[in-house]
């Protein structure tokens, strides 16, 4: 009995890992040169520098409790400093409203009194408070949805920047089912959006407090957090626990094709070499998956190829701390669509996390903005376009100590609506050949956690498949994510 798990990210290490914890034999084969995929950390110059992610969810337990597992509490760590996130707005940096939940607020009186909106714009915004239910039965783009119910300074100017940014997806586009499915039940709960974020507010707040008197001495992390030495610490203990349970990687190992044999697969990699195996986790991409089922099982790659996918660029910069003009107090700048230019946000990642850079320098990380033609432009037109909009912004003066960019061309699922429904007719393609399992960020969720919880559970389906596992009355990846 064996398993092949094709791509080497968070979601295929997982995956691998929890097999082999069932006492499966597992082959994971990763195309490039590195495991982790989009987590990749650098030590440069006394520098950590994330060239993909630099934090997940707390509030997802998968992320933490296998953080935990793998012996790395005590290396979780929460955000520094101010947590302030500032809008850029006509040229200048305000500040967001403070309590603001994902797109909605969570306290009136920040909102009411914050300087991003005049007040014609709240006004707009309090009809909310009165409005009927106006939700489709069907999936709707977040951005059409709240440009209805808020009006479109909100969308523009905040939900577009905040939640069409870590997407990478345009918030007009954005699926409201798979992104931020919360504003159907506050919406059926409450009828007003700002009734129902006020309302989770209190909530939230009476849960912190009830935690607060439990525990009076711990200090919580926080809703962000990561590991002190950067997050592919994370991806290179999920792979030694899994080597040291058998698992037997290869990098720079391409599969280049899947075959049906027998009740198995048959596997073809770069090298030229062929294998075969009683299951196949697919851990890339959609679009890398439609590659591989082209042949064996056209039905599913046509409906994986439907699932689109965007490119990312960030450029990572580092400046003396004495030619920076602004105080740097909080954690970036998110730039709207209307202020023109390709970037899209900036983090100012020595103030968010203690320790990323030398003391004398700060460490910025500028987001491109997937949208026309900025991320196919040359690296050193892209490199410029991130130093002209950091510098102006912040007032620094002079050239950057270091520089850095990361590129990942046609890897990031753009969740756009009907997203769900895509999924499901891929889950039930694929299930046309039982021997095949796919999961990873295409699918049911982009964040880390939201990864691990789909590498876990396709690693519990292909082992009761096979009879490695007793069968636990839950192989669906969707009700493992929804918990995770
Ligand atoms: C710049 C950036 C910032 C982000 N920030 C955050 C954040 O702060 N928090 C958060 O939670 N998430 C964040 N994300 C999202 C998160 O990093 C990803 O969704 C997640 O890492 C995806 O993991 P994965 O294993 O599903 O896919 P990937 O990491 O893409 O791994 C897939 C692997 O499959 C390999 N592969 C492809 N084809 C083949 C083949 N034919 N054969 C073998 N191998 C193949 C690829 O080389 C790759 O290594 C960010 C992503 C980016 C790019």
């Amino acid at each position: 009995m064996s398993v092949l798990v094709v791509g080497g990210g968070i979601t295929g290490l997982v995956a691998a890992r929890s097999l082999a914890l069932d006492g499966v034999p597992v082959l994971l084969a990763e195309a490039g040169p590195r495991l982790g995929g989009k987590v990749s950390t650098e030590h440069a110059e006394g520098f950590t520098i994330e060239h993909g992610p630099d934090s997940f969810l707390a509030t997802r337990p998968a992320g933490a409790a296998l953080v935990r597992e793998l012996g790395l509490g005590e290396s979780l760590v929460g955000t520094a400093g101010t947590r302030t996130v500032y809008i850029r707005h006509r040229g200048r940096l305000v500040p967001m409203p403070e309590g603001l939940g994902l797109v909605l607020p969570t306290r009136a009186l920040p909102f009411a009194r914050s300087r991003l909106f005049s007040w014609p714009e709240k006004l707009r915004m309090a009809q909310d408070l009165l409005a009927p239910r106006s939700m489709p039965a069907d999936d709707i783009a977040v951005g059409v949805y709240l440009r209805g119910r808020l009006g479109n300074p909100l969308v523009e100017r905040l939900a577009g920047p905040l939640v069409g940014g870590v997407y990478g997806t345009p918030i007009d586009e954005l699926s409201l089912d798979a992104v931020v499915p919360t504003l159907r039940t506050a919406e059926r709960e409450h009828r007003s959006l700002l009734l129902a974020g006020l309302a989770d507010g209190r909530k939230m707040r009476a849960a912190a407090a009830r935690r607060a008197e439990a525990n009076p001495r711990a200090k919580p992390l926080g809703v962000f957090v990561t590991l002190r030495g950067g997050l592919e610490g994370l991806t290179a203990a999920v792979a030694a626990s899994a080597a040291e349970r058998g698992v037997d990687f290869r990098t720079d190992f391409g599969v280049r094709w899947l075959a049906r044999s027998g009740a198995g697969v048959s596997a073809g990699f770069a090298d030229g070499s062929t294998a075969q195996f009683d299951a196949v986790v697919i851990a890339t991409p959609a679009n890398a998956a439609a590659v591989l089922l082209d042949e064996a099982l056209p039905a599913a790659a046509r409906r994986l190829e439907a699932i689109p996918h965007g490119t990312s660029v960030l450029v990572t910069l580092a400046y003396p701390r004495d030619r920076v003009g602004h105080d740097l107090r909080g954690h970036g700048y998110l730039v709207p669509r209307a202020e023109g230019g390709p970037i899209a946000a900036c983090t100012w990642s020595s103030e968010k996390w203690t320790g990323r850079a030398p003391a004398d320098t700060v460490l910025l990380r500028m987001f491109i903005r997937d949208e026309g033609p900025s991320t196919t432009l040359p690296e050193a037109a892209l490199v410029g376009a991130a130093r002209a909009d950091a510098e102006r912004t912040l007032s620094i003066a002079g050239e950057p100590v270091l520089v850095r960019t990361a590129r990942y061309e046609h890897a990031m699922p753009r969740y756009t609506v009907g997203h769900l429904d895509r999924v499901a007719a891929v889950e039930a393609a694929v299930e046309a050949w039982p021997a095949v399992t796919v999961a990873g960020a295409s699918y049911r969720g982009v964040g880390l956690p939201d990864c691990i919880a789909q590498g876990q559970a396709a690693a519990l389906r292909v082992a009761e498949r096979l009879g490695a596992r007793a069968p636990s009355g839950e192989p669906s990846i969707a009700a493992a994510v929804a918990r995770g």
